[in-house]
């Protein structure tokens, strides 16, 4: 059975928006209603719809991600494709995800927004482990699971989730619920990308980014990669043309443009900043722990946290809080390295 089966039964009976560019026909473009010209003073192919699933940043993508064309969707963000994969597989007031906090808050108000019933399933222990056995149980003892959400490296929490248990989780699913890996951080960590597990796990799928490593957060281009029934059935609910073409304009240009290999070195840099800020704030006494990060942040337990926080947004230095998931803790991107020191020495004042 493909996981396909277990999405909803009207989506999967849904006849999809044709739209305009769908008709692969060139010539005079009387279709689409578009105005014949571009705006005064602009030199850019704006005037068009642009493609729903741009053939030129897919294939960029897909080279990218290691995988086929077929396996990729791509969307404003990943954060729409997590949406798409709620509508998709949820039915309102009777499905449910299943998610394990803290994690990334956007699972819960996708599921929330489809209806869909959000079961927690916490990560374990000192170091926010992936507790696989409680997931499976959670899973198995409620036919209405259709979607698990991991993310690996996590956010907040910074670390990755052990490759067998997430084995185990999509063992536990097989069958029943789709288990999407969210890779959003995966530059920043030394871990294979689950993408290459794809031809193993039928129920599998992943999430990327550009928001992150790439430093492309307001261009908003994500990832769906997944067995292509899965893609094809993403791409039946999607907005008609999802990506802006000056997203895919932009995109094509940092990913194929001489800047690609300045990359690699910037992410080592961010790496860098954040063991020596790790470093550091671990040795001061306002601090309870520091987690061990594979991504461009760091999550820190303080005895105090709102008293941080107010001191840092008094040297203007604005980190994340979250106080009803995780109090006394503090997410802290890492950013330059001066700005990192500068917020160490703020953190000296108060030890
Ligand atoms: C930032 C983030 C995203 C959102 O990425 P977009 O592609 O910008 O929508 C997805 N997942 C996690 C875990 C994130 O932290």
């Amino acid at each position: 059975m493909s996981i396909v089966e277990r999405a909803r039964a009207d989506i999967c009976a849904l006849r999809p928006y044709v739209s305009a560019r769908q008709d692969p026909a060139r010539g005079i473009l009387l279709n689409a209603n578009e105005s014949p010209w571009q705006p005064p003073g602009l030199n850019q192919d704006l005037n068009r719809y642009p493609e729903p699933q741009p053939a030129g940043l897919l294939k960029t993508l897909a080279r990218l991600y290691q995988c086929d064309t077929r396996q990729l969707f791509v969307g404003r963000g990943s954060d729409e494709a997590i949406d798409l994969l709620c509508r998709a597989f949820c039915a309102a007031g009777k499905d449910a995800i299943v998610t394990a906090p803290p994690t990334f808050g956007m699972y819960a108000v996708a599921a929330g927004i489809q209806g869909a019933r959000v079961i927690e399933v916490s990560l374990k222990g000192p170091d926010f482990a992936l507790d696989s056995e409680a997931v499976g149980a959670a899973i198995g003892a409620d036919d209405g699971v259709k979607l698990v959400f991991l993310c690996s490296p996590n956010n907040p929490s910074g670390g990755l989730a052990d490759s067998q248990s997430v084995e185990r989780v999509l063992e536990a699913a097989s069958g029943q619920a789709l288990v999407i890996v969210d890779e959003a951080y995966a530059e920043f960590s030394d871990q294979p990308s689950w993408i290459g597990r794809l031809s193993d796990f039928d129920n599998l799928a992943v999430l990327r980014t550009l928001s992150k490593a790439y430093g492309l957060a307001g261009l908003r281009c994500g990832a769906l990669v997944a067995r292509s029934e899965v893609i094809d059935l993403i791409r039946r609910i999607m907005p008609p043309y999802p990506v802006p073409a000056t997203t895919v304009q932009t995109a094509l240009e940092v990913l194929n443009g001489p800047a690609a290999s300045e990359l690699a070195s910037r992410v080592r840099q961010i790496v860098a900043t954040r063991e020596w800020l790790r470093d550091r704030l671990s040795k001061l006494a306002i601090v309870k722990r520091v987690y061990p990060s594979a991504a461009n942040f760091l999550l820190v337990a303080f005895y105090d946290a709102a008293h941080v926080d107010a001191a840092l947004r008094e040297s203007g230095m604005i980190v994340r809080q979250f106080s009803n998931l995780l109090p006394d803790h503090l997410r802290i991107t890492i950013g330059e390295r001066q700005d990192m020191m500068a917020l160490a020495n703020v953190l000296d004042t108060l030890a």
